[in-house]
């Protein structure tokens, strides 16, 4: 990714309108008595474009705007860990919308059935963008039954995934150049909208959120996973980090972002998986910098064309969550392969307890299960072991699935499903056949003993 395709970035009006699609074309209701935006994947104020235009529109209609968030204790892989996690996200986004006099209102329970509700009383509906599955069918079922118009503000990915291309991508390699001739468009600054609507004076009930410690208390979870000290969520720890990153890790981003024991990458992906802050702004902070462009760009080219390419992957692939998601060379090969003699096979307590003969696989796993983040490089060589230690190729996927949902912050993720079917195959390219992977790509213990300082590592887990 060059950099200097990223220089004299001139604001256009069309990357504006090409985040925004009208998803129900119908007469704003004139008796409505305030904009709402629903807000879901985007928990930020800040860069947060859903709520830029719904601040324009109610601007123009000189009503009140309130924000809605609708708490789903049912969410997939809910547990106190990321329910806590989200809920300091959120008390930001209240304390930040206060200060804007934006009434920000919290409910517990469906999102369908609140954001319908709430809708009645609203001239039109604002809302943010959803990929994976779930997502989707709430925003789905919302359009369907609503009264009102809806409008959807694409702001969790650098170029709109239709912008970008129109199928599903194959690799990297292919998606990258439609992204970045994109880029002088959509990788622009936009400040944050005047404010000229009255404020909402009724009271409405909201779930308090002031203070996260006991608000969790109140919710109920399928998922018993406790919290992580490793990482406080909300815009400004997210912010803290990039800062901390552009300061004093990223000129060695190239030289030192795969070695797993140390720590030199941003780890913002908790931070991007709940929306706490844009993906827009971390690249112009980045940009911004005096460090060398190489540097940049390298990062770059993972925030932007690798998050993207899952995007593109769950967007366009329906099938991602499931091994026929995968490219028909590594479905077949692993076919093929499929009752081959396999080293070692372990149970899923097994794995999530980190009971298996390898002390490096074993760190990884207390990694993730005590931080709630795994680093990138030793997350690839856990999921092609999860894969060689399995019974059958489906197993190994759900485990893959339910391990990472169940205790990575940035889970249940567009990047989740990407990087789990990557280790089945998925955007990369044949490798010469061996057993169990067939064509795909396999990982050894050997090469990484002698690249990396794995005892270190595994030092610095135990010492967690
Ligand atoms: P940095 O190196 O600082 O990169 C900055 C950002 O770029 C990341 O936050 C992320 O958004 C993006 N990025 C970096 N590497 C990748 C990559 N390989 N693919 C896509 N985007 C990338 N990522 C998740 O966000 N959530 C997941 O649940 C997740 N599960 C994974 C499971 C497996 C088996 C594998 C192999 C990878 C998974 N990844 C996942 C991708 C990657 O490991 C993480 O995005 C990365 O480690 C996040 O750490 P960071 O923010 O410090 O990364």
């Amino acid at each position: 990714m060059k950099v200097r395709i990223y220089k004299n970035i001139k604001h256009s009006l069309l990357n504006e309108m090409a985040r925004v699609k009208i998803l129900k074309d119908i007469s704003i209701n004139n008796y409505g008595r305030f904009v709402l935006y629903w807000m879901q994947s985007s928990q930020r104020v800040k860069y947060n474009f859903a709520l830029y235009e719904a601040i324009k529109k109610a601007n123009e209609l000189k009503k009140p705007l309130v924000v809605l968030f609708v708490i789903n204790e049912n969410f997939p892989y809910g547990s106190r860990r990321n329910f806590l996690f989200m809920l300091e996200g959120l008390k930001e986004v209240y304390e930040e919308l206060r200060k804007l006099n934006i009434r920000f209102v919290v409910h517990i329970g469906d999102p369908v059935k609140h954001v319908l509700e709430f809708s009645k009383n609203a001239s039109i509906l604002f809302m943010d963008v959803g990929y994976t599955k779930f997502l989707r069918e709430w925003r789905k079922n919302i359009v369907e039954e609503i009264k009102v118009p809806v409008v959807a503000v694409e702001d969790n990915v650098v170029v709109p995934v239709e912008v970008t291309s129109n199928k599903e991508e194959y690799g990297a390699y292919t998606i990258r150049k439609k992204i970045q001739k994109n880029l002088k468009d959509y990788l622009v600054p936009l400040d944050f909208p005047q404010i000229s609507f009255p404020p909402f004076r009724e009271i409405l009930f909201s779930f308090d959120i002031r203070n996260p410690k006991d608000s969790i208390n109140r919710l109920h979870f399928r998922y018993n996973v406790s919290e992580t000290h490793y990482f406080v969520g909300g815009y400004s720890n997210a912010k803290e980090l990039l800062k901390d990153f552009v300061q004093n890790k990223l000129s060695k981003y190239i030289e030192k972002k795969n070695d797993f024991s140390e720590n030199f990458t941003s780890n913002l992906s908790p931070y991007l998986h709940f929306g706490q802050i844009s993906p827009i702004e971390i690249a112009l902070t980045v940009l911004d910098s005096s460090v060398e462009d190489i540097e940049k760009e390298a990062f770059l080219d993972e925030l932007i064309v690798r998050r993207e390419l899952a995007f593109n992957f769950v967007y366009y692939n329906s099938r991602y969550d499931r091994l026929e998601g995968l490219q028909p060379w590594a479905y077949e090969t692993l076919q093929n392969h499929k009752f081959d003699e396999r080293p070692y096979r372990y149970s899923f307590s097994q794995l999530e307890n980190a009971e298996t003969h390898d002390p490096l696989f074993n760190a990884a796993m207390m990694e993730l299960v005590k931080t709630g983040k795994m680093h990138g490089y030793i997350r690839m060589y856990w999921g092609k072991k999860i894969i060689e230690w399995s019974e059958s190729l489906e197993i190994a996927f759900k485990f893959l699935e339910d391990l990472n949902n169940k205790y990575a912050l940035d889970g249940r993720d567009p990047n989740s499903y990407a990087g789990i079917a990557w280790c089945f195959g998925k955007h990369d390219r044949p490798f010469k056949e061996r057993p169990i992977f067939g064509k795909v790509r396999y990982m050894s213990e050997n090469s990484i003993y002698k690249k990396f300082d794995v005892q270190k590592y595994i030092e610095r887990v135990k010492n967690l």
